[in-house]
């Protein structure tokens, strides 16, 4: 049994449809779920907190990243995406040890907590033998957050038609067989452009497991495509199982496709734009009226918070939408998309493309206790008569006070409480040092 928490008297910004922004309102949250959210809610509790001055919230939910990176942050600032694959993928992925993925998960997950994430999608493709998988997996279940791990394929099977790992299998089958523990299991798979002739067997693998299979598609690849998005619908292989990652070339009607077929798309609009991948095709799914969230991706190309993600995607779709205005000689009589749809982008419609609404997402009775506290109290958010507009244009990682993850205070007063942290973060250096020694990362770049 978890103890009873009361958070007193915060501003709660639900995301529940029915409940809405409450201000000077309490949470009460009972052994890891919310019981009761409402003004002056009179209950005993074993911790109370106190929300005045706070913005309490779901927790962010990050819906794509690779997670194993996090011991090369940077490195890939300036290169193409054409570098990214010749080098970190071509090359860097061959010095892994399952200790460097373990590290590297580790921190990744615990500096996603830091910044107000409290689920993340771990499309984790360096597993290059089944001891690089069962790493990553345990240092995701011992942050305590809560975590998707999507099995993927060794590099080398990008391209061939081998069939992916069976060791997914026994991951599936021995740790990682529920769907409700806090880390719960994806496949990760090569898809239509990366492995041709893969995705008809891959995805019916993951079904056998009783998985989403989540591949990244269209980006970087302008022109004709091994598959379209119809042609999988219509060999039913697309469904509300299957996650499209960046999807920038995919056509109007491919989206059109992937939204009656109820399919998913996670964007991650920094790196999107940096590498080359393709401009963020939020217009094009929202108007298809598929399903939608927000991921980091890469922290050896782009920034990894939530914050910085929900605006790059706001401001490029905005952008994108007003210079249709200029291009006919016209200026903008409203704004595309407004700061709460991207909010719910990064929270409940994201738990939605994980199949995990009813657990996550907002703050609603009977859901698990995913909060994070936000201080109003700080000066880049004093003055901000709407709470949601300050969420997502002006907080940043230094605001987050305190994060909870099914009632366990994972962050509290500003401070990861992972007991481990600093061995870890000296054990992150060194990884980082000797993957470093094994190739020059500066002469890769142009
Ligand atoms: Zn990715």
């Amino acid at each position: 049994m978890l103890p009873r928490i009361r958070v007193k008297g915060a501003t709660i910004v639900s995301m529940d449809a029915k409940l809405g922004v409450i201000e000077s309102g309490d949470l009460l949250i009972d052994n890891g779920k919310i019981v009761a959210v409402g003004r002056n809610l009179g209950s005993w509790a074993v911790i109370e907190i106190d929300g005045r001055g706070m913005i309490a919230m779901p927790g962010l939910i990050n819906g794509h990243l690779h997670l194993w990176q996090t011991a090369l942050r940077g490195i890939a600032a300036d290169w193409t995406l054409d570098h990214y694959f010749s080098v970190l993928i071509g090359k860097v992925v061959g010095l892994y040890t399952p200790q460097d993925v373990y590290v590297g998960n580790l921190v990744g997950a615990l500096d996603q907590i830091n910044s107000g994430v409290t689920t993340l999608f771990d499309w984790c493709h360096i597993v290059n033998t089944p001891a690089h998988a069962d790493a990553a997996v345990d240092a995701l279940k011992d942050t305590r957050m809560r975590a998707v791990f999507a099995y993927g394929t060794p590099m080398k099977l990008f391209g061939t038609k081998e069939p992916h790992p069976a060791d997914a299998k026994r991951m599936r089958a021995e740790r990682l067989a529920s769907n409700d523990a806090l880390v719960t299991m994806a496949l990760a798979i090569r898809g239509t452009d990366f492995a041709p002739g893969t995705a008809e067997a891959d995805i019916r693998f993951a079904r056998e497991l009783g998985l989403i299979a989540s591949f990244h598609v269209a980006c970087a690849k302008h022109g004709p495509r091994p598959q379209s998005m119809q042609s999988l619908a219509q060999q039913n292989l697309l469904g509300e199982d299957i996650n499209l990652v960046h999807a920038n070339f995919l056509t109007d009607d491919e989206f059109r496709a992937i939204a009656s077929a109820g399919a998913s798309v996670s964007i991650t609009p920094e790196v999107e734009m940096q590498m080359g991948l393709g401009l963020p095709p939020t217009g094009a799914v929202l108007a298809a009226r598929a399903r939608l969230n927000i991921g980091t991706d890469v922290v050896t190309g782009v920034s990894t918070d939530m914050f910085t993600q929900m605006r790059f995607l706001l401001q490029t779709h905005r952008a994108l939408t007003n210079d249709g205005f200029h291009k006919r000689e016209t200026m903008p009589d409203k704004l595309a998309i407004t700061v709460r749809d991207v909010l719910e982008l990064a929270t409940i419609k994201s738990a939605q493309c994980m199949g995990l609404e009813q657990k996550i997402g907002s703050l609603s009775p009977g859901k698990e206790a995913d909060v994070v506290l936000l201080r109003k109290t700080d000066i880049n958010m004093r003055a901000a008569p709407d709470p949601i507009a300050a969420i997502v244009l002006h907080a940043g990682v230094a605001n987050v006070d305190t994060v909870m993850v099914g009632g366990n205070l994972v962050k509290q007063n500003g401070k990861l409480t992972h007991s481990d942290l600093p061995r870890r973060l000296a054990e992150l250096e060194r990884s980082s040092e000797r993957l470093c020694a094994g190739f020059d990362y500066r002469a890769s770049a142009a």
